[in-house]
């Protein structure tokens, strides 16, 4: 395809000036900093790699701005927002999911992120209970349509509780037997592509038993994919686990199921000291998920203390409160911000905030969706985002405060086009199919609503 041409480039060694990148089959084939443009590149003003949101619920973005009014006994918590999420995933059937999907990716697309790793335990057609491949194929047609990289990690939900050996009520539509998770697992599997992986995950240490999770961490082993589950989201949660394995969550896990460079850990919101230090230097990615986080109450990943440690980390809008990566990197730090009355804390390896906590999300993002290359590098996927470089946003910013800007002081992104596998699926700011997703997405939710 045409070369492209850019006044500045972020490569993994940092900004580089009049940057020729070539393209051929979907992967970046040549990077040529200090480059001149010629008659056939397409020329733009800067280019940054594009972003992995590393934790989707798609569906959850039905509710998102539904949930936000006090309940008559003024109790709202995390656990009453997941009474009204399950009376969401009740009503879904694959083509109202496929919609709603459609609509999430393509604003994933539109706001600079490039893959998506989609966290799946809907595994039953709400309507006929069956536990085929329905749910998935909607998701991998909204990839499709939208062009986003999908890694997805069907994960296992086959208990209600550590002392609850079956799921209650909603949750029968997530419930597979092991036997028949690991089926479902080797059938995705069986149909991966360019920008389709699959990985594997347990929702949760409650929701899956010690037995179960160490079958499946054996059959992610030997997928080679990432391995996901939610880890200590909650207090409650934290009181269970130690109450039914007297150990904290992130603890009994660490001791028990060989935790390295391939499992991603979702909210490791609650840990100790101790806890911090260990899982940062289990080579393992903590996916934080800090729009949500703070939308449900969550409490505060201690961040600072994982960093220094040398943890990973990847980003991810969850439930999709909020769907910008900028505004969950700007968030992470002013979590830090609030709670230690300080400025600039996430800075280990450059002054820079911003672009500290930017190229993290893509060093980590890459590994918790099992990608190898990471950045705009050579033999890396072709996905990255062209910025306006002459946006108020940006105007006057030099290599060292642009991702500063980019993460602390906009709301309207300033992004020009975005490219997933040598394609640009937005251009001017839009998808090139997002009157389509809004269409469907419109149609979905009155459907919802008509169910209500
Ligand atoms: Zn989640």
């Amino acid at each position: 395809m045409t070369p492209i041409f850019a006044r500045k480039a972020l490569l993994p060694d940092g900004w580089a000036d009049d940057v020729l990148l070539r393209i051929n089959d979907g992967l970046i084939e040549e990077v040529l900093p200090g480059a001149a443009p010629d008659d056939g590149t397409v020329a733009t003003g800067c280019i940054i790699p594009g972003l992995c949101n590393a934790h989707s619920h798609a569906f959850q973005r039905a509710l998102a701005g539904r949930t936000e009014e006090r309940s008559p006994a003024g109790r709202d918590s995390f656990w009453t927002w997941r009474e009204r999420m399950y009376e969401l995933a009740a009503m879904l059937d694959p083509d109202l999911l496929g919609a709603i999907a459609r609509q999430v990716y393509t604003e994933m697309l539109q706001s600079g992120y490039t893959t998506v790793v989609e966290f799946h335990y809907m595994h039953r057609d709400p309507a006929t209970k069956s536990a085929g491949m329905g749910m998935f194929e909607a998701l991998t047609a909204a990839a499709r349509q939208t062009g986003i990289r999908l890694t997805y990690v069907p994960v296992l939900y086959e208990r209600a509780g550590f002392h609850a050996p079956q799921p209650e009520g909603p949750q029968e539509l997530f419930a597979l037997s092991l036997e028949q998770f690991l089926e479902h697992h080797d059938e995705a599997a069986g149909r991966q592509s360019d920008k389709l992986s699959v990985g594997i995950g347990a929702h949760s240490l409650r929701a899956v038993s010690a037995p179960s999770l160490a079958a499946i961490a054996e059959a992610g082993r030997k997928a080679g994919g990432p391995i996901h589950l939610h880890i200590a989201e909650q207090q409650r949660e934290v009181d269970q686990c130690l109450a039914a394995y007297e150990r904290r969550p992130v603890r009994w896990l660490l001791e028990n199921a060989g935790v390295d460079e391939q499992w991603c850990l979702v909210h490791a919101t609650h840990m100790d000291a101790d806890e911090t230090q260990r899982l940062a230097s289990s080579g393992a990615v903590v996916c934080v998920c800090p729009s949500t986080e703070a939308n449900l109450g969550d409490g505060l990943f201690p961040l600072a203390d994982y960093l220094a440690h040398g943890g990973r980390l990847a980003i991810g809008s969850d439930s999709h409160i909020s769907i910008n990566p900028f505004e969950e990197l700007r968030w992470l730090e002013y979590g830090q911000r609030l709670a230690t009355h300080s400025r600039n804390v996430t800075s280990f390896r450059t002054a820079h905030v911003g672009r500290e906590l930017f190229e993290r999300a893509v060093e980590g993002g890459a590994r918790a969706s099992g990608q190898k290359t990471a950045g705009l590098a050579r033999g890396a996927p072709a996905d990255l985002v062209a910025l306006y470089d002459d946006d108020p946003m940006l105007t006057g910013h030099g290599h060292e405060s642009r991702l500063d800007a980019l993460v602390f002081s906009g709301y309207r992104l300033p992004i020009e086009g975005v490219m997933v596998h040598g394609d640009w699926l937005v251009a001017d700011g839009e998808h090139t199919c997002g009157t389509e997703s809004r269409d469907a997405f419109r149609a979905a939710i009155a459907a919802l609503g008509a169910k209500r």
